[in-house]
């Protein structure tokens, strides 16, 4: 090992050392939040998705099909999202996707693997893959990560080498909203067929379904049959179809 290695290991292990022993800052207010990364008061107030469509997770006043899934149902079966895509939800999946803070994913799973432990669960998990060119980019792909987080804490298996994504598109988000569903098309492809009938997607934010929508499809050609959507967060925006 030469010398700049060495320091580096030193400083990773410091690093690991200091976040054991030294309380961490919230990461909403900056009080002291022990081992987790949002102390109890901001948890306290996170805008929690109480009712929704359990098709397509738009929030409701009840829980109960929205008139988007009684008309026009999106591919998937079910779908499930912890919050509504609200301040300060907004900024923490910011700070998840393109600042490196993977102990979210951590926290993020944690909070969606105690609502969803009382479900009947899927057999497998697959995140929505980031094209390659992506991935190099940002180092890492918050689906997968949150993914395998979720996978941890409910005895699930995750594979991320199932779908694939082959076209690099530009973000959804920053597209409006009438060029999504054009974005998505044909931009994943199915490596492995050997898959169970029942799987969940993970992904991040769930806006206008287009994304999950061509993945279920896919997944659907091939023969799974339970597919759900699990997401961090639902927008709010209901005039959009799924
Ligand atoms: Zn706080
Ligand atoms: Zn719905």
């Amino acid at each position: 090992m030469n010398s700049t290695d060495l320091l580096s290991t030193l400083a990773h292990r410091f690093g690991q050392l200091y976040s054991k022993l030294m309380p961490i800052p919230c990461l909403l207010c900056g009080s002291s939040s022990g081992s987790d990364c949002l102390c109890q008061a901001c948890r306290e107030h996170l805008p929690i998705l109480s009712h929704s469509c359990p098709r397509c997770a738009s929030p409701l006043q009840q829980t109960a099909l929205c008139g988007h899934c009684l008309n026009k149902p999106p591919e998937q079966d079910a779908s499930f999202s912890l919050f509504r895509y609200h301040s300060p939800i907004d900024r923490l999946i910011v700070d998840l996707k393109y600042h490196d803070t993977l102990a979210l994913s951590r926290f993020f799973a944690a909070q969606m693997a105690e609502q969803l432990k009382e479900r009947a669960l899927p057999q497998l998990l697959i995140p929505i893959p980031l094209h390659p060119r992506r991935l190099r980019q940002r180092g890492y792909n918050q689906s997968l990560e949150l993914a395998k987080q979720l996978a941890k804490q409910l005895t699930i298996p995750v594979r991320h080498d199932i779908l694939m994504r082959i076209k690099d598109t530009p973000p959804q988000a920053s597209l409006p909203f009438s060029e999504r569903k054009n974005n998505m098309k044909e931009a994943f492809q199915i490596n492995n067929t050997d898959i169970p009938a029942h799987i969940a997607l993970i992904d991040d934010v769930l806006t206008t379904g287009h994304t999950v929508n061509v993945a279920a499809k896919i997944l659907r050609k091939i023969g799974v049959q339970n597919i759900e959507v699990w997401t961090i967060a639902r927008t709010i925006k209901n005039d959009v179809s799924p």
